[in-house]
């Protein structure tokens, strides 16, 4: 858990993070979530500050509107009222939001696409998902879980989703994928000639080699060095990102796609051929800026704030 005291200017004030130990059950967890809140608003009392609103944000299906956590897989949450539930325990006004639409309302605020009025970012890391955000509002979709970029259908034959289904964005070109693609190919001898999966289109087991997995940034770098799988796994991460950005274009025909995760930090080694893939993907369709976010893992933070702020806003 980051957690944060910003000042409305968007300054953070102070800042900590937690273990979110979700193993406990969501219930355990919901509770450290209201006792570090609890904590916050008195460190910014005794520090002779005024805490006004507080913003939580969290992964998975989330209902901006009723302020409940629906549905989460990492964390347990299933039909949680965590806005009601801390609003009562601290007093204040309190939004509740997700996590990768507040770091995206965020970026297109105050970050990478601050210039922008209508943005898609883009967070790739162990999965891929997004925020489309118009004039500062990320759509949250009519159930709570727009954005859902990475379970977009790019490799029909491709390996399985963690979400059931083949080919999926994120199983090619998340930063976890592109590790455990490389990692897959250097493990076997024949993998030169192996196409993009198993024939039956499953991902293969890792064999148990002992190793330590190589990282995605580690596979971009090796990829620049110019060696031959690292390179390959790359290009492959690289064509599939392209196809689903020009996917995001075509439905959202945004001024600037901010992207963000673990991969975005792979430089002009991810910009520049991914700008070109994408370029050639587009027909009449106007090309889209393509940016690394500005705000780091402070995104999400940020965004629970301006969320906070809103509320404040619309009383
Ligand atoms: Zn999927």
């Amino acid at each position: 858990m980051k957690c944060a005291l910003i000042r409305p200017d968007g300054v953070v004030v102070h800042a900590e993070r937690h273990p979110t130990d979700a193993g406990r059950g969501a219930d355990a967890v919901v509770g450290t979530i209201l006792a570090v809140a609890d904590g916050l608003a008195g460190k910014a009392r005794a520090d002779g500050l005024t805490p006004t609103a507080l913003g939580i944000v969290v992964p998975g299906v989330v209902d901006e509107a009723r302020g409940v956590a629906v549905w989460s897989a990492n964390v347990g949450f299933r039909d949680v009222p965590l806005r009601d539930l801390a609003s009562a325990r601290l007093g204040l006004p309190t939004a509740l939001g997700h996590d990768v639409r507040a770091g995206g309302l965020a970026e297109a605020r105050i970050g990478a696409g601050r210039d922008a009025e209508h943005v898609l970012f883009v967070a790739i890391g162990t999965g891929i998902a997004a925020a489309h955000v118009v004039a500062g509002s990320a759509a949250t979709g009519a159930h709570g879980a727009a954005g859902e970029l990475g379970h977009i259908l790019v490799r029909p034959a491709g390996p399985i989703c963690g979400c059931g289904r083949p080919g999926c964005l994120e199983t090619i070109a998340s930063a976890s994928a592109v590790a455990r693609r490389y990692a897959e190919l250097t493990a076997d001898p024949e993998s030169t000639d192996r196409s993009d999966a198993t024939p039956d289109g499953r991902s293969a087991d890792l064999p148990d080699t002992g190793r330590t997995m190589v990282t995605a940034a580690e596979v971009a770098a090796r990829a620049a060095a110019g060696e031959e799988l690292a390179t390959r796994v790359w290009r492959e991460a690289v064509e599939a990102l392209a196809d689903g950005l020009a996917t995001g274009q075509a439905l959202f025909d945004v001024e600037t796609i901010v992207l963000g995760g673990g991969l975005a930090q792979a430089g002009a080694g991810l910009f520049d051929p991914l700008r070109a893939a994408l370029r050639d993907r587009l027909t009449f369709h106007r090309e889209p800026r393509l940016v690394a976010a500005a705000l780091g893992d402070e995104a999400g933070c940020l965004g629970a704030a301006l969320l906070a702020l809103d509320q404040l806003e619309k009383r």
